[in-house]
């Protein structure tokens, strides 16, 4: 059992297809996670990336705490189910669900014991000595699930599993699979297109869409809360009602008005729209309303949130009907339009196509998107708290008055609105007063509403805060953003990173156009290294190697006496051994001439018995012949049988060859048989005497000559430890640089690892995009040329505004204040590596 953590993960194939782009998620041990989205959306790649199928162009994945990259599928201790099962067709089920364990030289009787577990945790008992194809689809699945679960993996995989098998089978699965998941309580992750199966299987689900993950939730959440329009029209069937509406805030209700049919308007509650942005509620921006078909009901009466719907036509669900229609088009073809729609309804309520019906929506239950972005406007943790504030003499009124913050650069602004996102609320720190109203949890997230100075907005609290706590909080106005009261942006909020280009070039490059002393200095100290630590294994390696030596020599000289004598006996069991091998020759050759003679007379007398036996059959057909002549008169006798006699004649000497080669044949082989034995005999006595005198010698030469055996094995290590060396001076040559302009930065091994496992030969072509926080740039003799244009004062934080340029681009770089540099004077700087991310540009893939 393991958890999963990928981070960043990207994979772009060879033909440049980006597959996967920047997946994040971490994976508790025993979860159900299953990746859903339509055909090509990436699911399977990510699964073979996990199962090591499939390299990762970028990022990380861990199972436990391990860095898996680079690691063999084999080695990663990961089962995988496919949906065309991959049993093997030879092997009965027994066999199949045993071969892993098999392979693995697994004791017999465990093995069975743990098929025979397999067998019954899946209904399989009963079919152990079948072959797969005397089984259904679904049984056959459940082989293979079998023989995954056996592998007793960390991590199972299963890649649309189900999709073989027809909609009984696929539902009987499922639930199967559910069981199974529950019982082993392994870490499960399954890919399917199908939103059923996802949302019934899933303890989590992972709704993709292009690459790119939309939404990772629960599938309640999925349901209750989908992130964007796309996911909302993916998960349930049917597909949510989608209409055009406007919404206007009124003075104690939202009103909802369709904009492509002419339509009741319909409200809302203003707490339900707390989490939307202003701007959705002036009655002016078009945005989508959403509702599912079972949340719109037919009803008798006018009332609130009735609206009017010509029916098209029905589809009977069994114990529930589907009613289609639409808000506008008369008779519409059940075609779907802007504002088709479809309600759940118990039975057709005897109503006919054409009929005008009054829908009700629960107005509790609907969801609202933006139409240009298609993301909710009611998010369950919302990014922004968008306020109404006011800016006059160099003041700001928000929670109270305070100076102006350097980020609204103008001073025209008198009243607007300020967008500060969740995360400038520091609760606990500052002197902003507030309440909480209401408080919501989500996971681990613990969302405030609060109220200060008469403005309701949201801030992130403690686990322990309760509804009516009285809190304080702070607010970073560096992530501020003002807008007019056109909703015109007056100011920005700063950029949390600042983006650097550079390119990637080698040691030979740089040095070759800097002539940069320190970076030869740099590649010398490397090898220096490199050769030190060698000097020290060689050193270690000559001493070991000496006393090897040393000892093998005091060995033989202190058996030196033994040896000789030794020797003389070896040599004297060899010659007896060798005299053996010459009896047994000519024992050989002897037996050999035997039966060449031996069977040269058999094939003699054969030869000489079928000879007589033809001729005494020719002398005997002749005479019968003569005698039948004397014999018999009538001419039609006599010309048949003088053509039997001509016949006979004719073929006699072609029978009598057919049965000479015969003969010949069978006691060929018979001669080939005996010979073949007797030297078969022979090479044995051969092969063992010539093992034995090797044996023998080796035998004596390790414990009398143990010097020529060690100085071999020694010469070996040498030679590979020389290998290792040049191996080790070749990678510390091997110098990587970011060019920016014409400054030149070493870039630490792991970030060049990256860089080149994720575009190879590629990374000396691209561009990259460094992207630095406002804390890591360092100040560097000869570095990147930035001029100080200003110093901005964010109340408790202060930066230095610096712009430089690099390839001809504007770069605008802000660094923490900390010492003071006057205005308009040029500084140095360059990006700490390992504090920044890095991005090759083009096609926006992280790589650190
Ligand atoms: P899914 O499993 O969601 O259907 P895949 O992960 O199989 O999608 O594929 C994602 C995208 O990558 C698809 O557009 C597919 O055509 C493409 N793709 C898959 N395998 C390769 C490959 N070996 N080479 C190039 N493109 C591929």
């Amino acid at each position: 059992m393991a958890s999963l953590k990928l981070e960043h993960i990207y994979k772009v194939y060879p033909n440049g297809h980006k597959a996967v782009s920047d997946f994040n998620m971490q994976i508790k041990d025993g979860e159900f996670i299953v990746f859903v989205g339509p055909s090509g959306c990436g699911k399977s790649t990510t699964l073979r990336m996990i199962a090591g199928l499939e390299d990762i162009s970028s990022g990380e994945l861990y199972i436990g705490d391990t860095l898996v990259n680079d690691m063999q599928p084999k080695d990663r201790d990961i089962a995988m189910v496919f949906q065309n099962y991959a049993l093997y067709p030879h092997m009965t089920v027994y066999e199949n669900m045993a071969f892993g364990l098999t392979l693995r030289k697994t004791p017999r009787a465990e093995i069975h014991e743990k098929v025979m577990w397999a067998a019954e945790v899946l209904g399989l008992k009963d079919y152990l000595d079948r072959k797969p194809k005397a089984m259904s689809g679904g049984q056959r699945q459940r082989v293979s699930l079998g023989r995954a679960i056996l592998r007793n993996p960390k991590v199972m995989l299963l890649d649309e599993p189900l999709s073989n098998l027809d909609a009984k089978l696929r539902s009987q699965m499922r639930s199967e699979i559910s069981k199974l998941h529950q019982k082993l309580k392994t870490t499960f992750i399954y890919v399917t297109h199908d939103q059923v199966e996802a949302m019934t299987l899933g303890t989590r689900v992972v709704v993709m869409k292009l690459g790119r993950v939309q939404q990772i939730d629960s599938p309640q959440n999925l349901y209750d809360h989908p992130v964007n329009k796309f996911v909302a029209g993916f998960i349930g069937t049917p597909q949510m009602n989608f209409f055009n509406v406007t919404l206007l805030e009124e003075k104690d209700k939202v009103r909802v008005h369709f904009v492509d049919a002419e339509q009741p308007d319909i409200f809302l509650t203003k707490e339900q729209v707390l989490k939307a942005e202003r701007k959705y509620l002036t009655g002016e921006k078009v945005v989508t309303l959403g509702f599912r078909c079972e949340n719109v009901s037919v009803v008798d009466e006018d009332g609130e949130g009735t609206i009017n719907v010509i029916v098209s036509h029905f589809e009977e669900l069994g114990d529930e009907t589907l009613i289609y229609g639409d808000l506008k088009e008369v008779g519409g073809l059940g075609g779907e339009t802007q504002t088709s729609i479809i309600i759940k309804a118990p039975s057709k309520l005897g109503h006919v196509p054409g009929d005008i019906i009054k829908a009700k929506i629960d107005t509790t239950k609907i969801h609202l998107f933006d139409n240009d972005t298609e993301m909710t406007i009611l998010p369950a943790i919302p990014q922004d708290n968008v306020l109404p504030v006011k800016v006059e003499n160099e003041k700001l009124t928000l929670f109270g008055t305070i100076n102006k913050p350097d980020s609204i650069a103008v001073d025209l602004l008198q009243e607007g609105t300020i967008t500060l996102p969740l995360t400038a609320f520091k609760v606990g720190e500052g002197n902003v007063k507030a309440k909480i109203i209401k408080l919501e949890h989500k996971d681990d997230v613990h969302l405030a509403l609060v109220e200060a100075n008469k403005l309701k907005l949201f801030v992130f609290v403690d686990e322990n805060a309760k509804e009516g706590d009285e809190i304080t909080f702070s607010v970073d106005y560096s992530k501020a953003t003002f807008k007019d009261a056109h909703e015109v942006t007056v100011c920005s909020p700063l950029t949390e990173r600042d983006k650097l280009i550079a390119t990637f070039v080698n040691y030979k490059t740089a040095f070759e156009v800097t002539k940069d002393q320190r970076f030869e200095d740099m590649k010398n100290e490397r090898v220096q290294k490199v050769t030190e630590e060698y000097d020290a294994k060689l050193a270690e390696f000559a001493k070991e190697k000496d006393e090897a030596i040393a000892k093998a020599t005091a060995d033989q000289n202190a058996l030196a006496g033994e040896a000789a004598a030794k020797e003389a006996e070896l040599k004297d069991e060899t010659a007896k051994l060798n005299a053996k091998l010459a009896e047994a020759k000519a024992q050989y050759s002897k037996e050999n001439k035997e039966a060449k003679a031996k069977h040269a007379k058999i094939l003699k007398d054969a030869l000489a018995a079928i000879n007589a036996q033809y001729k005494e059959m020719g002398e005997k057909e002749k005479l019968d012949y003569q005698e039948s002549m004397r014999k018999n008169r009538d001419p039609e006798s006599r010309r048949q049988r003088r053509l039997a006699y001509q016949v006979f004649r004719e073929s006699f000497p072609q029978m009598k060859q057919n049965d000479i080669e015969r003969k010949t044949n069978s006691l060929e082989f018979d001669k080939e048989t005996e010979l073949n034995a007797v030297k078969f005999r022979y090479t044995q006595v051969k092969g063992d005497v010539k093992d034995t005198i090797k044996q023998h010698k080796l035998e004596f030469e390790s414990k009398y000559h143990p010097l020529d055996a060690v100085t071999k094995e020694y010469a070996k290590k040498e030679k590979e430890l020389m290998a290792a060396r040049k191996e080790a001076l070749f990678r510390a040559e091997l110098l990587f640089f970011f060019k920016y302009d014409d400054y030149y930065q070493v870039i630490p091994e792991d970030i060049t690892k990256k860089a080149i496992q994720g575009l190879g030969e590629k990374v000396f072509t691209k561009n990259f995009r460094i992207e630095v926080p406002h804390d890591v740039a360092v100040e560097e003799e000869g570095a990147i040329p930035f001029k100080v244009v200003a110093l901005v004062n964010y109340g408790d934080v202060k930066l230095y505004k610096c712009t430089g340029e690099l390839f001809g681009e504007k770069m605008t770089v802000y660094i923490n204040k900390t010492r003071d540099i006057e205005l308009g004077s040029v500084i140095h700087l360059r990006p700490e590596l390992s504090k920044t991310q890095i991005y090759e540009d083009e096609r926006n893939i992280r790589l650190y």
